[in-house]
This record gives C-alpha cells, sequence and structure tokens, in this order.
C-alpha cells in the first residue's frame, strides 16, 4: 500500500475545530487508501509561549530542561488528534518522539535527526491499517536518554525524516498557505503562487529567511529525495479528490523543472545586525583575530565587506550577525581590542537583509546590477552586498525592507498577472 505523510503546522492545529478539519483531511487520504503518518505542530502560539516561560524561569537556563519544555507542545496536539481521529472511526496512536524513537544528537534547542523507526510504523500498517500521529520537533538523545527539539519550524524536519524512513510516496505539509510563493504573501499581495521549485532554491529561500519550510527538512529532503508538497490545510477536506490535481507547490529536482525562470524568489530577513570596526590596523591577520573569537563564540557571521585603505596603515570592516547574537559579537570584539588594533566599532540593528534567488542566475549576467539600479532610484541606499551562485543578498536600512522586496519582485517580472 501507499505511504503518506502529512504534515500540520501550528495554525492548521490552532483550536479543537482546526483539529477536526485535520482528522477530516487525515480520513480521506485514509480512505483513499493510503497508509497514513502524520506529523503534528504545538497549537499556534503555545511553543512561543512554553519559550518565554523558560527565558521568564532564569535567562541563562540548561538546554536540556529547555527541550523538556518547549516539547510537551506537540504532545498536546498529537494526543488530541489521535482521540479525534478515533471518535470519527479511524484507527489512530499518538507516537512522542522517545516512544518511536527519533533518534537524534545531543545538540538540545537544535538537534540533528539520526534515525526513524520507520519498521514499527510499518508493521503497524500492516498489521492494523493504523494511522500514526506523530509530535514533531522532537526526539531522544539515545545515550543520556534526553528529550531533545530540533529548533524553531522542527516539525518540518520531523516530517521529511520520517517520509524517508517510511518510503512515503509524498510529504505532505499542510500550511496556512497554499504552497510556496515568489516571496512572502503576506508582505506582496502580488506574490504569486509556484507550482514547482527546485530544491536548490528553496533551500536559499528559507535560510535567507521565508520562514515556510525549515532549512533542514530541505536539506533532508534533497539528500533522502523525498517529494515535498507545500499545500493549505484551509482548504475544505471534502473538496480535494486525493486522486487529482490539487493546488499547491512541489518540491523537486532541478531537473523536472521545465520553464526556468532567471529569478525565482526573493526572501528578507530583519533579524540582521550590523557591525563596523573603523580604522582597524591594516596588516596580515587582521581578519583571523575579529573572525577567529566570532567563530569559537559560535556566533555566524554572514556578510562581510572590508574596504581598501586609503592611507595604507589602516581600513574599515563590516559585518553582519544574527541579531540575537548582536550583544555577544560587539563583547568578544571589544575583549579582542587589544590583539586587533582598531580605533572604533559601531553597529546597528534595524537593518534587514534583501535576498533575490535563482538558478537561471548561473547563465546570466547582470541580474544584480538591475537590482542595485532599482534600490538606487528608489533612495534605498545599500550598506553591504554579498554573491553566490544562485542568489545575491543586499543589505539595506530595515525601514525600507517591504518596498525593496516589491520593486525587486515588480523589477524580475513576478508579479501576479
Ligand atoms: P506552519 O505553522 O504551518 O509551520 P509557518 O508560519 O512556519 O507555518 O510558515 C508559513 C508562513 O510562511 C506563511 O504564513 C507565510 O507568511 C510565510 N512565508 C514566508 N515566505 C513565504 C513564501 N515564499 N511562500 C509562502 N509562504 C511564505
Ligand atoms: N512548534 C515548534 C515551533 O513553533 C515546531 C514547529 O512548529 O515546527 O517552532
Ligand atoms: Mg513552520
Amino acid at each position: 500500500m501507499a505511504r503518506l505523510v502529512m504534515k500540520f503546522g501550528g495554525t492548521s492545529v490552532a483550536d479543537l475545530d482546526r483539529i477536526r478539519n485535520v482528522a477530516r483531511h487525515v480520513k480521506r487520504e485514509v480512505d483513499a487508501g493510503y497508509d497514513v503518518a502524520v506529523v503534528v505542530s504545538a497549537m499556534s502560539g503555545v511553543t512561543n509561549q512554553l519559550v518565554a516561560w523558560c527565558r521568564d524561569a532564569a535567562a541563562l537556563h540548561d538546554a536540556r530542561e529547555y527541550d523538556a519544555v518547549v516539547a510537551t507542545g506537540e504532545q498536546v496536539t498529537a494526543g488530541l488528534l489521535a482521540i479525534v481521529l478515533e471518535g470519527m472511526g479511524v484507527n489512530a496512536r499518538s507516537w512522542q518522539g522517545w516512544q518511536l524513537p527519533i533518534l537524534t544528537d545531543n545538540a538540545h534547542a537544535s538537534a540533528r535527526i539520526l534515525d526513524v523507526n520507520g519498521a514499527e510504523l510499518i508493521k503497524r500498517f500492516e498489521e492494523r491499517k493504523q494511522v500514526a500521529v506523530i509530535a514533531g520537533f522532537q526526539g531522544i538523545h539515545k545515550e543520556t536518554g534526553r528529550i531533545t527539539t530540533l529548533g524553531r519550524g522542527g516539525s518540518d524536519t520531523s516530517a521529511v525524516a520520517i517520509a524517508a524512513a517510511i518510503k512515503a510516496e509524498r510529504c505532505d505539509i499542510y500550511t496556512d498557505v497554499d504552497g510556496v510563493y515568489t516571496t512572502d504573501p503576506r508582505v506582496v499581495p502580488k506574490a504569486h503562487r509556484m507550482d514547482k521549485i527546485a530544491f536548490e532554491e528553496m533551500l536559499e529561500l528559507a535560510s535567507l529567511g521565508a520562514k515556510v519550510m525549515q532549512v533542514r527538512s530541505v536539506e533532508l529532503g534533497m539528500v533522502q529525495n523525498v517529494r515535498i508538497f507545500v499545500r493549505s490545510s484551509f482548504v475544505k477536506p471534502e473538496d480535494i479528490n486525493p486522486r487529482a490535481n490539487f493546488l499547491g507547490t512541489l518540491i523537486c529536482d532541478e531537473s523536472e523543472i521545465m520553464e526556468q525562470q532567471v529569478v525565482t524568489g526573493i526572501a528578507f530577513s530583519k533579524d540582521e545586525a550590523q557591525i563596523s570596526i573603523r580604522r582597524v590596523e591594516d596588516k596580515p591577520g587582521v581578519a583571523a583575530a575579529i573572525f577567529g573569537p566570532l567563530a569559537d563564540a559560535s556566533i555566524n557571521v554572514d556578510m562581510i565587506v572590508q574596504n581598501v585603505s586609503a592611507d595604507g596603515a589602516t581600513t574599515d570592516l563590516t559585518f553582519t550577525v544574527p541579531s540575537a547574537d548582536y550583544e555577544r559579537a560587539r563583547v568578544t570584539i571589544e575583549k579582542a581590542k587589544g590583539t586587533i588594533g582598531f580605533e572604533r566599532l559601531d553597529g546597528a540593528t534595524d537593518v534587514a537583509k534583501v535576498s533575490v534567488i535563482g538558478i537561471g542566475m548561473r547563465s546570466h549576467a547582470g541580474v544584480a546590477a538591475m537590482a542595485f539600479k532599482a534600490l538606487s532610484e528608489k533612495k534605498i541606499n545599500i550598506r553591504a552586498i554579498t554573491t553566490s551562485e544562485i542568489k545575491f543578498s543586499v543589505l539595506i536600512d530595515a525601514a525600507y525592507t517591504e518596498l525593496a522586496v516589491r520593486t525587486l519582485h515588480t523589477l524580475y517580472g513576478l508579479d501576479k498577472a
């Protein structure tokens, strides 16, 4: 029998009515003959509340206890959905990560999945036609026996890992939008849904700010070759024919996409901070003196701009870090002032990174240059630029984010017809 993974995010299970709606989606696929593993998130807002409680309990807390707390959100939804399914006459049971188990490493709060016991699920499909309702976001570290979580948005990764483990025909990611759009449809109403997007492009979109899929889930899907389909849980379950074409976005191999656009999507992130080190001594070893301590502190540095010194003696160096790490990064640099040698440190947290993504950029010149001109016409100043094979990013004042995204969306012909 064909197997299917159905994942439902927080807004899709926000209350009991929505959970009943989810159950009807599940029943539809069961009735169509699929063996189904459902992966659920916590009810919307619950994980945020749990995270806030941990912070209030102690600003600096044990990551193992954080995981013990935040993993509970998913446990509630899994149990509730199993109860509702049973009430509808669908044989179902809930699974927590440790019960199956879903084994992870011990990087608490951002653990990686090592193994999923798919055999147990398959056995139950075969023996009792039982739907598995699995709590997303969580697993267990075998050696310590402690509960782990996979990082925010991690239920997507649970779903893709389970799909790989049971060799599912597809992994359906049900959310509050009906697919992957050219940019966040909440910010740009003219954004349009794509029928297909390549793994590599989705990976860039996700890592550059589009939260529709967790980055690791896309990575895993790419490596394990899982067919991921992003779709809406808000469509009436009864209006969908599981055997016909339904609306959504397939994340697939590049070779499956016939008409490749130069630019496929635009992502943005306001979770950036800029640090500029003024009048750094221009001598060998300075970059190592700056970025070494940041790496030791596990601070991810993204964009880096170093000016050529005018006087041959000093220069300015600018880089970005996640805004959550801004204060730590400043302190780290100040501490290393003696070895680095600089005049002063300037910083800004009201900055945003806007990124343009498309596999077609590999074979087209001048794509970024068009953006620089269009942004300058809107009087948007660019603070830093980075480019790679299939994307480029600009750092701008956060206040201009929406304007910049809309401008570029129109520029590259992405507006809905
Ligand atoms: P879930 O709770 O179902 O996991 P998320 O809130 O994590 O849902 O992700 C869905 C949201 O992602 C959408 O509501 C949308 O605002 C946002 N989003 C950002 N960029 C995009 C994009 N390019 N396409 C679709 N949605 C996007
Ligand atoms: N509930 C978790 C979160 O909010 C995991 C998820 O929804 O994917 O981050
Ligand atoms: Mg999500």
